[in-house]
């Protein structure tokens, strides 16, 4: 039995799960635990002008392997367009598969709320996979059932309601972080949003509420944060 803990991290398009939680995945694959970056879509269609679709869809490809490698992991990109995701059972089966396969202790995904379809189908996937990985009722090339708790993590375009319950410490992460997001071309050459700016910005001001000097914050998933026993959490009497 392999005793090696697992953490995956779920975005609608390559990029999205490591400037989300890239530096906390960083931190736990430093620790030992198996990083896996899983890309819905490689968000092609944020082509550059002298780029085709297909072409950055390559070159998107090539970049998130050399991202995760950096932050202690891997990639996989699934074979889905870009900006035409839906809440199908074929994609909820091939990301439960990937599930049984990878056998995550945690995943960590998408807040609910976005300015894209995308990001807002992204954890609801996550959330159908869950069920469909954890029934031993569904059969998946003979893989056995896993249960996985996950966490939503922070980008600008999920923005409303996200309030985080949990702030991480990702100091010593950090730089590595931020170089390995150099390397997405999006990241540092977008004219549409300043990436790496933002998320620089937004790790020293998560920072600063933690009382580090860097963070990246979870939310937890709608009730998950239920407690039952006979006292205050924290505070036995
Ligand atoms: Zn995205």
């Amino acid at each position: 039995m392999n005793s090696t803990k697992s953490l995956v991290v779920v975005g609608a398009h390559c990029g999205d799960a490591e400037i989300q939680a890239g530096a906390i995945a960083h931190k736990y694959a430093k620790a030992g635990w198996e990083v896996t970056f899983l890309h819905l879509t490689a968000g092609e269609k944020g082509n550059p002008t002298h780029m085709s679709v297909d072409e950055y869809r390559v070159q998107k490809i090539k970049e998130s392997h050399q991202v995760a490698k950096l932050l202690g992991g891997s990639s996989i990109t699934l074979n889905y367009k870009d900006a035409e995701l839906v809440l199908s059972d074929e994609i909820i089966t091939e990301v439960a598969k990937h599930m049984r396969r990878l056998r995550p202790d945690l995943v960590i995904t998408h807040w609910e709320k976005s300015i894209h379809p995308d990001h807002m189908l992204c954890q609801q996937i996550v959330q159908a996979a869950q069920l469909k990985t954890g029934l031993v009722g569904f059969e998946l090339d003979g893989l056995p059932p896993h249960y996985y708790p996950y966490f939503h993590s922070e980008n600008w375009e999920d923005m409303e309601e996200y309030v985080p319950d949990i702030y991480v410490d990702v100091t010593e992460e950090f730089e590595t972080y931020l170089e390995a997001l150099s390397h997405y071309w999006f990241i540092m050459n977008s004219t549409s949003f300043r990436y790496y700016d933002y998320y620089q910005a937004l790790g020293t001001m998560r920072g600063c509420l933690n009382r580090t000097k860097y963070a990246q914050t979870l939310k937890m998933a709608r009730g998950q944060n239920v407690r039952k026993g006979s006292h205050i959490p924290g505070f036995e009497i």
